[in-house]
């Protein structure tokens, strides 16, 4: 009977998990993808290569990258790739999204903000965006001529987001908008922001209060700060943005009056997935940058990779990835039948960027002195890894949005 089980057919392709395959970052793995998604990885990863990497240190200098980039990546069906195509999107998958994610870690090459721009910012649009709205921006932001950022943080408000001031006031069917962000991501380059605004400050509770505006570059009253000078993501241009008497019609409202705080709330969980999904792929990279190094790198006549204790490190190293893959793949397939809940989001955000992190450290540590040095990739990959546990809510607040579904507090 052991003997009678019906056999794969030859010809099923044979999807190795990356615990698996020869590489943490082969085409061909993984069985939540498909061979069309192969596909598109492998144009995806050329894209990245042909037109990112060359170009990715000239950036840092400028810190940001071309315009030109952008129009390129709209032209080769990156941006957008899950905004449906009646919108004007790709019309792909969550998965085909997750394959641009992780292409950009497997380049290192952190300066297109483009997940920002394709799955943060556009879903905004998509979502809640009325007909006209949908019309007037998703097309020429999946083709790269739009580039859009979201600015939730100020100077006196990031983890308590209830806190903002940025404020608009009514005038006839307009709004008067006031206030300033910080830490916008794209915040140089943008042709539109989604501002979160208090629309009104009697309501019961402040997020209660908070509406999203659609503000776009050029408009009087609207000013871009200076590029923040950040210890990583050198080539991504992350600015402060100030908005003084600035007029917006009334059409400029995204979604409903006072529901902007709601809003949010449902789309930060695909945040904190990408994020994640980008933390283990920078691990992947990261791991096979040093694997390569300590094959070859010697001491004592022979490899370092001879030496047990490196050996070890690759070894632990290479299973915390594995599993950290095993979830954030399980993840990835929740959500693509919309069953990922917040507080998963929360834990794979948590705790993959922490491993980006740690998996970071080591392999600078494997490097010895040249992995402090910024000509060698690992020490770039060390600086951008910093900030993930940062941004799109900091692994403190992670913890609190988890502890809540465990011990049910408010
Ligand atoms: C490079 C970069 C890009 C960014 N891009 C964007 C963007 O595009 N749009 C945008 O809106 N924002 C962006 N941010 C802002 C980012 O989301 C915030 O910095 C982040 O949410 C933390 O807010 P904060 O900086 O005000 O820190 P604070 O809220 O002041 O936190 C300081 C410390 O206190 C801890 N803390 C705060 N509250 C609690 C609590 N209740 N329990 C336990 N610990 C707590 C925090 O975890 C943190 O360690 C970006 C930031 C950076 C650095």
């Amino acid at each position: 009977a052991l003997h009678s089980h019906p056999r794969l057919s030859p010809a099923a392709p044979f999807r190795p998990e990356t615990s698996s395959a020869k590489t943490l970052m082969d085409v061909g793995t993984r069985r939540i993808f498909s061979e069309d998604h192969d596909l598109f990885r492998e144009s995806a990863r050329r894209f990245f290569q042909e037109e990112v990497v060359p170009h990715h240190s000239e950036w840092e200098k400028a810190g940001q990258v071309s315009r030109e980039l952008w129009e390129k990546a709209g032209e080769q069906g990156l941006l957008g790739v899950m905004t449906p195509e009646e919108q004007g999107g790709i019309g792909g998958d969550l998965l085909s999204a997750a394959v641009v994610w992780e292409e950009q870690m497997y380049c290192n090459c952190t300066g297109p903000g483009f997940v920002l721009h394709s799955d943060i910012v556009m879903p905004y649009i998509s979502n809640y965006g009325n007909a006209e709205q949908v019309e007037r921006f998703i097309p020429p932001m999946a083709a790269g001529k739009c580039i859009s950022s979201i600015a939730m943080t100020e100077p006196g408000a990031g983890s308590d987001l209830q806190g903002v001031r940025t404020h608009a006031k009514r005038d006839g069917s307009d709004w008067i908008l006031n206030g300033n962000k910080v830490f916008i991501s794209n915040g140089r380059m943008c042709d539109l922001v989604v501002v979160v605004t208090v629309t009104d400050r009697e309501a019961k509770t402040a997020a209660h209060g908070i509406s999203l505006f659609l503000v776009e570059d050029g408009m009087k009253g609207f000013q871009k700060g200076r590029k923040l000078d950040k210890i990583g993501l050198k080539a991504q241009d992350t600015a402060e943005l100030f908005f003084e008497d600035v007029r917006l019609p009334a059409s400029a409202l995204l979604g409903e009056l006072n529901k902007g705080f709601y809003y949010l709330m449902n789309e930060l969980p695909q945040e904190r997935l990408l994020i994640a999904d980008m933390a283990i792929a920078s691990c992947e990279f990261m791991f096979e940058e040093t694997r390569n190094y300590v094959m070859q790198r010697k001491a004592f006549e022979k490899t370092i990779a001879h030496l047990q204790t490196v050996q070890h490190k690759l070894a632990e190293m290479k299973t915390e990835i594995c599993v950290g893959r095993a979830f954030l793949d399980s993840c990835l397939q929740l959500h693509g039948e919309k069953r990922l809940d917040s507080s998963t989001a929360s834990m794979a955000k948590c705790w993959a960027s922490d491993l980006q992190n740690k998996v970071a450290t080591q392999c600078v540590q494997m490097h010895g002195g040249w992995g402090y040095m910024m000509e060698y990739p690992i020490a770039k990959a060390f600086v951008d890894s910093r900030v993930q546990p940062i941004y799109g809510g900091t692994n403190e607040i992670m913890k609190e949005l988890i502890a809540r579904t465990i011990v049910g507090t408010k």
